[in-house]
């Protein structure tokens, strides 16, 4: 990895613990960071505990405090900076994403720039964290709403998105006037401590940020929760994990937002466009090589369009290419690691024992490792798996159904509710479906629908709290509200 990087140095060995490279954890511990597709080590970093956590908190409460009392403008400007440097080096930072996720560098360098783009959004947003005047509800009371920010914000994200989870909720936060310290997955730390490096060369005072790599998630959760000098918490994992730390936030009831897990439907009417169809599926499903909280995990087709689309889709997905992220031309890299693997096999021997067929791919890939077939299953039904579970992995599972009520239906039964994707032309059909998904997200006639322009979030236990957006900002603001008397 070293020798494919302009900037040696944003491959980080140390914590970044409140504007200090930190080598060495109280510990002594350390822990290695890995190439998912070959298994080199790319990075031995220090194991941070409660210890730094707890000190990356106690600087940050002290740096917030001269952080907010600046102008929005000046705040954005450090992050404009931010987000020229991040474009700067995107190559180098696609790179390191490549090497310690797996996904081929040209998604790798897709997520720089939508990473990016939040830290830009965001800049641009720190202007306009806009109040309230209302009407007194007396002859000498005059009434204002301002908009503060909500203080040491904690963080804790997967390895799907090694960049842009953390991204998403680092720039609002900042922007607003919070200081953030944060945990990234122990899978992925690497992207991380490269864009902190990155926030450092702009300017970021120091103590605002932490970036503390850790594999004693829990320990860490814990300090984020329990520590009074915390007033929220940031999640973007899985619903259990988020179950958890919402109860722990609960003894402090500290606000947290909570970007959890999806089960999302994807549904194909019988006046929809099929090749449009298959091009969002293949861009939902197989992107990220299934590994996002959005990608398709139940696909719908009405009963005149099965064939049709299952045969056009089977097509496209055997044209998949996988390998080694940096290999020219691949399409899909390696899964994260063996836990995923064995999900993904075991939907499919789960789904197979049912009575489904397998289409194209369906084992583990030659390539080995953890490399597998992107899979398309027929005569799926709601008694197997992946109905109600999160594959997570390049399985497309095909329901066939007649009644858009009875879809409607399907759709929504789960306890999830992040995104959901139709295609359909009729414009009635469009409405009604649109308005009955119970989903925090619809993509209509789209399968790609992230963008920091919208507002990212899901319903039910996919979480509460939006990222992205002019709405991306309330997440890290209080409200107050003064009444001013005797006017
Ligand atoms: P994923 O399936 O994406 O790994 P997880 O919810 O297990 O989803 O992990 C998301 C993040 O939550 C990771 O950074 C992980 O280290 C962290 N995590 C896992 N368990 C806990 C816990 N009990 N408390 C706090 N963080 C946790």
């Amino acid at each position: 990895l070293q020798k494919l990087l302009k900037r040696k140095d944003l491959l980080c060995s140390a914590g970044f613990l409140a504007g200090n490279w930190v080598a060495q954890s109280s510990s002594k511990k350390e822990f290695s960071v890995t190439n998912p597709a070959t298994g080199e080590v790319l990075a031995t970093l220090p194991d941070f505990g409660r210890e730094e956590a707890s000190q990356a908190i106690d600087i940050a409460y002290v740096a917030q405090k001269a952080w907010a009392a600046k102008t929005g403008k000046e705040r954005g400007a450090v992050l404009r900076l931010w987000h020229d440097l991040m474009i700067e080096n995107a190559d180098d930072l696609a790179a390191i994403l490549t090497a310690e996720m797996g996904k081929p560098l040209a998604e790798a360098r897709g997520e720089i720039l939508y990473g990016a783009s939040f830290v830009e959004w965001f800049a641009e947003e720190a202007k306009r964290i806009y109040g309230e005047t209302i009407p007194g509800h007396q002859a000498d009371k005059r009434i204002i709403v301002l908009k503060q920010p909500i203080g040491v914000v904690s963080s804790i994200t997967p390895w799907n998105f090694p960049n842009a989870m953390i991204a998403r909720k680092m720039a609002p936060a900042l922007a607003v006037g919070c200081a953030f310290v944060a945990k990234p997955a122990a899978e992925t730390p690497l992207s991380a401590l490269a864009i902190a490096l990155l926030a450092q060369e702009a300017g970021l005072p120091e103590g605002l940020l932490s970036i503390l790599p850790s594999t004693s998630s829990s320990e860490m959760g814990k300090e984020f929760c329990e520590n009074h000098k915390v007033r929220k918490l940031t999640f973007t994992g899985s619903t259990p994990v988020g179950r958890i730390l919402m109860k722990q936030a609960a003894d402090q009831v500290m606000r947290t937002s909570m970007e959890l897990g999806g089960n999302a439907p994807f549904i194909v009417f019988d006046d929809a466009n099929i090749d449009a169809a298959v091009e969002g599926a293949m861009i939902s499903k197989y992107r990220n090589n299934g590994q996002t909280c959005v990608c398709a995990n139940r696909i719908y087709v009405q009963a005149a369009v099965y064939d049709q689309f299952a045969e056009k889709l089977a097509v496209a997905v055997s044209k998949i290419k996988v390998g080694e992220g940096f290999e020219e031309g691949v399409s899909a890299g390696p899964l994260i690691d063996d836990k995923a693997l064995a999900k993904v096999e075991d939907h499919i021997a789960d789904a197979v024992s049912h009575g489904a067929t397998v289409l194209t791919g369906g084992k583990r890939h030659s390539l080995g490792r953890t490399f597998f077939e992107p899979t398309v299953l027929t005569g799926v039904n709601k008694s197997m798996k992946v109905a109600t579970e999160e594959t997570f992995g390049p399985v497309a599972p095909l329901f066939k159904f007649d009644d858009v009520d009875d879809v409607i239906e399907q759709a929504n039964d789960t306890i999830f509710g992040l995104a959901s994707y139709f295609y359909a032309n009729d414009l009635n059909r469009v409405w009604k479906v649109a308005e009955a998904l119970e989903y925090g997200m619809v993509g209509v006639n789209t399968g790609l629908i992230s963008t920091e322009v919208a507002p990212f979030g899901g319903v039910k236990q996919s979480g509460q709290g939006h990222e992205g957006s002019h709405h991306g900002c309330d997440d890290y603001l209080e409200m107050k509200y003064l009444c001013l008397g005797g006017i």
